[in-house]
């Protein structure tokens, strides 16, 4: 099929979304949303190049619509927090950072986990904003810690997609960095496999452009999404997050323990330092600082805080034959 063009045969493909007059509303601006709500869930993937709004859809809406209206709200009043993850430098010993992790606990619905709220932001159009209040929270954070005394220890922020691709990335990390003062280095953005292996053209070039402002990046839950070799090695990477479902049983499964081993290796010797997250055991640390892990982060040498008990912990010596004996007591 196709239309002739030029010599060349054009194919168009449509989607379409429907809802019905008066079934689903009478009100006519009602009708439009409810098609394009039917309109998204058209896939001409699955073959289903039209789809009937359905009711379901309507409390999914309602839902989402109610919630990105509650965070929207929650970014504004500043309900919205941060805690801080403690990291740990195997071969000294010693926390030498945190991961910025954000909290938000709703009046009724309590703690909301960020991988059930984060999409809907994406979705609402507001993780620009919640994005930067992060960054900037944890920037000036890290800026006050050293005010204080506690050294200089670098501060991760998780990106989402949208973030990253929307273009002004580059212009918020300068003005956030200019505002706050904190040195580049000590800001480490992490971004997920799946993340910049979506549009390699794009990626190479936008981590270029925050690679030359000085900031580190990292990418987290690797070895979960399907990496080109040859553009990890392309990227101006600084550091790869073993993701914990590998970390989870190596200490018991031969495959997990392999994989593990392999992307330890891989990142070496492509000159990147590794972290292993999740780390929740003493046998778990122990193999990782036996296969040259450089990092370590997980519930065993602490969970995400508020910023007042992760000060507590940072530049702590953490020394493992304490832990160990610790451990047997
Ligand atoms: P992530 O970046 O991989 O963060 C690590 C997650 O593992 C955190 O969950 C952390 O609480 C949890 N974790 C740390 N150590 C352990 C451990 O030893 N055992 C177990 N079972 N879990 C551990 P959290 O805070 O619920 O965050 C989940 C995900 O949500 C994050 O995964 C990240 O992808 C996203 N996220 C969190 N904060 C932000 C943010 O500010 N912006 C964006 N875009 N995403 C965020
Ligand atoms: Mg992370
Ligand atoms: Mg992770």
């Amino acid at each position: 099929g196709g239309y002739p063009l030029h010599g060349l045969r054009l194919a168009m493909k449509g989607r379409i979304g429907m809802a019905v007059y008066p079934h689903d509303t009478s009100e006519p601006e009602t009708l439009l949303r409810y098609a394009r709500v039917a309109l998204r869930e058209a896939c001409p993937q699955r073959g289903e190049h039209c789809h009937f709004f359905a009711a379901e859809q309507l409390d999914n809406l309602r839902n989402r619509v109610w919630m990105a209206a509650e965070i929207e709200q929650a970014i504004e009043q500043e309900r919205v927090v941060l805690h801080y993850q403690p990291q740990y430098a195997i071969d000294t010993q010693r926390i030498i950072g945190v991961e910025a992790l954000v909290r938000w606990e709703h009046p009724r619905l309590g703690f909301v986990p960020p991988v059930e709220f984060i999409p809907v932001a994406e979705e609402a159009g507001l993780i620009g904003r919640l994005g930067e209040f992060v960054m900037r929270t944890a920037c000036r954070q890290a800026k006050a810690w050293s005010a204080q005394g506690a050294g200089e220890v670098r501060v991760a922020v998780n990106l989402s997609g949208r973030q990253f691709y929307d273009g002004s990335l580059t212009k918020v990390v300068a003005e956030i960095l200019a505002e706050t003062g904190l040195e580049a280095h000590r800001l480490e953005l992490e971004l997920t496999e799946s993340m910049v292996m979506k549009d390699p053209k794009i990626t190479v070039a936008s981590l270029h452009e925050l690679k030359q402002m000085g900031v580190t990046i990292s990418v987290d839950d690797f070895g979960t999404g399907y990496s080109s070799l040859a553009y990890l090695k392309r990227y101006p990477l600084d550091t790869l997050k073993v993701d914990r479902s590998f970390v989870r049983d190596i200490a018991t499964d031969p495959d997990d323990a392999a994989i593990t081993n392999a992307i330890i290796a891989m990142a070496k010797s492509l000159g990147l330092r590794v972290v292993g997250e999740g780390v929740e055991t003493i046998q778990q640390l122990e193999f990782l600082m036996d296969k040259g892990c450089d990092v370590a982060q997980g519930y065993l040498l602490g969970e995400p805080a508020p910023a007042a008990t992760a000060e507590a912990m940072l530049g702590e010596s953490f020394a493992l034959e304490q832990r160990k004996n610790k451990q047997l007591v």
